[in-house]
């Protein structure tokens, strides 16, 4: 079978190797497509902090068992299934309280292991959720970005609050979806492209707006009125976009990180003291997440239709990431298509 590699920056190679033997306690998965992910184009820029090479990528994947293990008795040859890519310890004190996603000693399938940008895997059902059996396997690889957004709002006071979230790209968008479809009073999505905030209006993201001018505290009091924002979700992950939030947040409010910073940061103490404003760290998801996540896609409670702007064969998987780096405001999400079923 074939699987790609990262073996240096910019450097994508092919490998053959054997079809990975499962275990009695294993599954074999055959890959059909997988998504690329800001992650995946951080790892080929060699700009990601917590990753060696080599490395095989891909966490975001749509696959179906076509070997079932002979002590696995929940999964059946012919499913398809969303794989969950949190490695977990599954004893530190995190874990012992079902926070996984904050396992002291986290690894990530496709960052830190091995990942699916290969034609089989071998796998431990317990990284699998069930999909419905007509599900597109291309839907499929949105429940991991989704379940990101799920943990994101999740993290906050969301029901019945006024939301805001900064940036409308793959994470943004799918936050301010997941918003809408968990409950959320009011939900507003801003950016400084108007491009991606079309494609939120298409998403049927209630509020959009472009901050470029008029920046986020005014747009938060343009859409949400005196009360403001209870909740603004940063997923932009720039310097500005954490100064914004501060500045537009009100006492009481709930600032919630979802992007991945790079760097330190200091912060203004003194307003999060006198005003209650809570900042939240927020990383990837929990199980129900991705549960919630597979709910919403299959049920159409999120909007999906032109979220996947481009499509690549594997043979193509180098060209998808030059692709990206040359029309990063082009791409919501492109997904490599790796085998058929
Ligand atoms: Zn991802
Ligand atoms: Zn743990």
């Amino acid at each position: 079978m074939k699987k790609a590699i990262f073996t240096a920056p910019f450097k994508i190679g092919f490998q053959e190797t054997e079809i990975p033997s499962i275990s009695d306690d294993e599954v074999l998965l055959k890959v059909i497509s997988i998504g690329i992910c800001g992650s995946d184009i951080q790892m080929y820029h060699g700009r990601h902090k917590y990753m060696t090479y080599p490395v095989v990528p891909g966490h975001e994947v749509g696959s179906v068992i076509v070997k079932v293990g002979a002590n696995v008795t929940d999964f059946q040859v012919g499913e398809r299934v969303s794989v969950e890519p949190q490695i977990t310890c599954g004893h530190c004190y995190p874990c012992s309280i079902g926070r996984f996603n904050v396992c002291e000693s986290l690894k990530v399938k496709g960052v830190h292991a091995d990942g699916f940008a290969a034609e089989y895997a071998a796998i431990e059902p317990r990284f699998l959720h069930h999909c419905p059996g007509n599900m597109d396997f291309d839907l499929i690889t949105l429940v991991e970005p989704l379940a990101v957004g799920v943990g994101s709002v999740k993290r906050s006071h969301y029901e019945g609050a006024n939301i805001a979230i900064i940036g409308a790209g793959t994470i943004g968008n799918l936050v301010a979806q997941s918003a809408q479809a968990l409950g959320a009073g009011s939900v507003l999505v801003t950016d400084f492209v108007d491009g991606r905030l079309d494609f939120a209006k298409a998403c049927g993201i209630q509020h959009c707006a472009n901050t470029r001018d008029i920046g986020l505290k005014q747009a938060i009091e343009n859409t949400f009125g005196e009360r403001k924002a209870d909740v603004i979700i940063d997923c932009a992950a720039t310097r500005g976009s954490f100064m914004s939030a501060m500045e537009a947040s009100r006492p009481s409010s709930e600032i919630v990180i979802t992007g991945n910073y790079k760097e330190p940061m200091e912060l203004e103490v003194p307003r999060i003291q006198r005003r209650e404003v809570s900042v939240i760290g927020h990383m990837m998801y929990v199980r129900e997440d991705f549960a919630d996540a597979i709910r919403f896609l299959s049920e159409g409670k999120v909007k999906t239709a032109g979220f996947i702007s481009q499509r690549f064969p594997f043979d193509d998987f180098d060209k998808a990431f030059a692709f990206i780096d040359e029309h990063p405001n082009d791409v919501m999400k492109a997904v490599v298509n790796i085998g058929t079923y």
